[in-house]
């Protein structure tokens, strides 16, 4: 066989090639644009070009802090193709974290989107590598800034070679871009993807059995570009030629209904607060959200009642997936084999609302102190993963060691395994409840209690205990129109029939919000440091 390099630009080239007339539709702060493909692979040469005059070399990493919109996948492609490397950076993390990251990966340029500006103008005294700063917006004139060496984006593009050839000697190993964790604990982590590792990812979020991103969908990642590439969607759907919707900045949960509701989306991604954040909206308005084909959710667990709410109620059929920024993210993918087809209600459910079996290409174990786990969906152990898109090492940084041992990466993840392969979280190792030796999933009480009709989240976190070492405390947000009339005794009771009796939560606490991190994680380290302060242990 020939042994072609799978690199970035083959991507974009088929897009413009054989999908010319298909559109991007991008929403900015001041309005929603639709380019087609052919414009967008033209604008992307203008831009490496211009990034070439402004002197990115081979190799040089440049930053992104950007919201989904078309100018950033103009930047995802440019980068990647001129053989510099394309760092998507986390706009939510603190400004100790972002000058960590931009100096820890040395940016020489940064592109930023115009409300980011004062971020980074509060910043750039810290920043150590970063030459040229340019900012994308839909004007062409500068906005008043106290950086110098500011560029704007469309000048970029206006002056840019539209003609500009990729170099054709970029190798499927090299870089093509970088993520660092949203880490709760500690700096964040970064990891670099290369070529062949992206496009591989790619292929297989185009697989019927996974994602099956098409030609015919109509795209709209919700998860952030700056957050593991949006799950890599806008890779593989430019590859397959897939119209694409980019929600833009401070979108609402109105919006994105309006926007799957008017653009026909078939498929859309995101992180479970943003499903809960759109059921909320479909109960209160009337919406047409029969193009959508699935709902993809990851990020943390899908709660149960969630997953119910949308398939049952709205019979939008909701997929959970499970990935980290060292997978690509693409890792586990829940879905129900054809011989489960007769499997109705909780029992179905039940399947669904696991991570689900590992993706065509990767290999998973799950190893406990004893070896690996028999696959009965009890015993918990660490979650491993192996394959060609995942993360063999952090960026320069010595905690390698710790999560990437045998060839294997240690997720930091426990899970169990059933018959039939479904990987199910109980929880991350750092959260795991650990009640007299023995462990309690925080994930599986917050499942059951957010099935609850009053409760809108829950989180269940560890307090320590005297004599059992921890114990689960949970917290939970109740819907606004239950939130004078549901007692903890309630809840308590709701509970009781569900778990053995030493799973049950000491005690439950209504809050009016639960603590999220930049990605719309629940925070528990967080929550732990509340309550503890709360109840005074
Ligand atoms: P961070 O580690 O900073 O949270 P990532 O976005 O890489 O950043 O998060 C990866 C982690 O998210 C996984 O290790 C896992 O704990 C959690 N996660 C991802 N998908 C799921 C899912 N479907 N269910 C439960 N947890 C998930």
């Amino acid at each position: 066989m020939m042994n072609t390099p799978l690199v970035l630009h083959g991507l974009i080239d088929r897009a413009e090639k054989y999908f010319p007339k298909k559109k991007i539709i991008s929403r900015t702060h001041s309005k929603i644009h639709r380019l087609t493909y052919k414009e967008v692979a033209e604008r992307t040469r203008r831009l490496a070009s211009s990034l070439e005059t402004l002197g990115v070399k081979r190799g040089d990493r440049v930053g992104t802090l950007a919201w989904n919109h078309h100018r950033h996948l103009e930047a995802y492609f440019a980068i990647p193709c001129m053989g510099a490397v394309l760092h998507t950076i986390n706009i939510r993390l603190s400004p100790q974290d972002l000058i960590y990251v931009i100096n820890h990966a040395e940016d020489q340029v940064l592109l930023i989107d115009e409300d980011i500006l004062p971020l980074i103008e509060a910043i750039k005294d810290q920043l150590t590598t970063v030459k040229k700063f340019v900012v994308m917006s839909d004007e062409t004139s500068l906005p008043a800034s106290t950086i110098e060496s500011l560029y704007s984006y469309e000048q970029l593009i206006a002056a840019g070679d539209p003609d500009f050839s990729y170099p054709d000697d970029i190798g499927e190993n090299d870089p093509l871009g970088m993520c660092y964790t949203s880490a709760t604990t500690g700096k964040p982590k970064g990891v670099v993807y290369t070529h062949r590792g992206i496009v591989l990812h790619s292929m297989a979020l185009g697989l019927a059995d996974t994602t099956g991103i098409s030609e015919s969908d109509v795209c709209m990642p919700v998860v952030p570009m700056f957050h593991v590439n949006a799950w890599g969607t806008p890779f593989a759907a430019t590859w397959f030629g897939t119209t694409q919707v980019l929600p833009g900045p401070a979108f609402t949960p109105k919006l994105l209904a309006e926007l799957i509701q008017n653009e026909k989306v078939t498929i859309t991604a995101g992180v479970p607060t943003i499903w809960l954040g759109l059921l909320k909206e479909l109960e209160a308005g009337s919406y047409d959200m029969s193009s959508l084909r699935g709902i993809l959710c990851g990020g943390s667990a899908a709660p149960k009642g969630m997953i119910r709410a949308f398939e049952e109620k709205h019979k939008i059929p909701f997929y959970h997936a499970y990935g980290m920024t060292e997978t690509t993210p693409l890792a586990l993918y829940s879905r129900l084999k054809s011989y489960q087809s007769d499997l109705t209600g909780e029992e179905r459910l039940e399947v669904l609302a696991k991570q689900g079996i590992v993706v065509p290409g990767l290999d998973v174990k799950i190893v406990n102190e004893n070896g690996e786990v028999d696959w009965d969906g009890e015993t918990m152990g660490e979650l491993l993963i192996r394959g060609p898109w995942i993360a063999s090492e952090y960026y320069r940084d010595d905690r390698t060691s710790d999560s990437f041992k045998d060839g294997w990466l240690y997720t930091g993840d426990i899970a169990t395994i059933d018959e039939e392969g479904n990987v199910k979280l109980v929880d991350r190792t750092k959260d795991v409840i650990k009640s007299g030796g023995e462990w309690i999933s925080s994930v599986d009480l917050e499942n059951v209690l957010m099935a609850h009709e009053a409760v809108f989240e829950a989180a269940v976190v560890a307090v320590p205990h005297p004599k059992w070492q921890e114990r689960p405390v949970a917290c939970v947000v109740l819907k606004e129109k239950y939130k004078d009339n549901v007692t903890k005794e309630e809840l308590l009771d709701y509970l009781r029939p569900q778990f053995a009796k030493w799973w049950l939560p000491d005690d439950i606490v209504f809050l009016d919000e639960i603590p999220k991190t930049s990605v719309g994680k629940f925070l528990k380290m967080a929550l732990r440091d509340q309550l503890r302060q709360h109840l005074s242990v």
